[in-house]
């Protein structure tokens, strides 16, 4: 299917690696231009170059330019990490097509042990972030007729999971307000505005809260694992261009109609008919 959103820019948030990877990737083999960040210049580095081999590919096979790729090493939660994707050089400004929001999860634990500072962080990471993404870029979407924002949020919205409390709360804020802004005036200017909710990805984070909960069971990691796998009704992980997919579909221009949703990608985990 042709998306039909090739030569479009697309900044896509914590993009070096697992899902915000896997967002850039399947931009990328639609041609669409990307400005990626992530805090790690080297690992940051190597995914530009991976999504540049990526690009040549998709152009060579589908005949447009292949995309660029332009990769900022930041932390996108802070003001100046923010204004170093809106300048960088050979980007499009502030004049994204496309936004994926995405900034690392908070971490998990039990919520006694947090304090204000741990909750700021959280709110901070997971919902003021994406709104400072959103409030730079939507209304210039909205004068050229045409954008997608995409926040990466997660199933614990829907179904929280009490270790991951910091996650649970700052995201639910989220949520509240992509759902007020998704029907408001963007809407009939072409701007869509919607929140995926992955489940259980093989991921770096994956791997990092699957440790926490050996360590707290005593329990080997492949037990742990076998044990993680076996809830979700596909009895497998989620593999990043899965997530990758979904992402750039509704950042098509088939898409157009979706706006204002939560939209689950999880195997079949979570559990409720709605
Ligand atoms: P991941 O594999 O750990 O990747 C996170 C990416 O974000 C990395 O590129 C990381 O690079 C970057 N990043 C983290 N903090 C950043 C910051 N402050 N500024 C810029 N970049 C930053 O995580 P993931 O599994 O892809 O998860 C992505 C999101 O989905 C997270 O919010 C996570 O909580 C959520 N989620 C994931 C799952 C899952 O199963 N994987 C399930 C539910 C929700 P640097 O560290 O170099 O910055």
């Amino acid at each position: 299917m042709d998306l039909a959103i090739a030569g479009k820019w697309a900044l896509v948030c914590g993009a070096s690696k697992g899902l915000g990877f896997g967002c850039a990737k399947a931009l990328v083999d639609n041609g669409v231009n990307v400005v990626i960040n992530a805090r790690r210049p080297e690992v940051l580095d190597e995914a530009a170059k991976l999504l540049i081999d990526v690009a040549g590919a998709a152009a060579q096979r589908d005949g447009f330019a292949a995309a660029k790729v332009i990769a900022i090493a930041c932390d996108i939660t802070t003001v100046e990490g923010r204004e170093a994707v809106f300048s960088a050089d050979g980007g499009p400004g502030k004049n994204f097509d496309i936004v994926v929001t995405n900034a690392g999860g908070p971490p998990p634990g039990d919520f006694r042990d947090w304090d204000r500072d741990a909750w700021i962080k959280a709110v901070d990471g997971n919902m003021l972030t994406p709104i400072e993404l959103i409030k730079a870029t939507v209304d210039g979407m909205a004068g050229r007729g045409f954008g997608r924002i995409i926040n990466i949020t997660s199933s614990a919205v829907k179904a929280p999971i009490d270790i991951l409390g910091l996650s649970n709360g700052a995201r639910s804020g989220l949520t509240g307000f992509v759902a007020g802004l998704a029907r408001s005036g963007i809407a009939a200017k072409g701007v869509t505005v919607n929140n995926i909710l992955p489940g259980k990805f093989a991921t770096d984070r994956l791997e990092g809260n699957m440790k926490v909960a050996a360590e707290k069971s005593g329990k080997d990691m492949d037990t742990v694992r076998q044990a993680q796998q076996a809830v979700v009704p596909a009895k497998r992980f989620g593999h990043p261009d899965e997530f990758g997919a979904l992402c750039a579909f509704l950042c098509g221009q088939h898409a157009g109609y979706i706006t204002g949703q939560n939209l689950l990608i999880d195997g079949g985990m979570y559990t409720g008919t709605f």
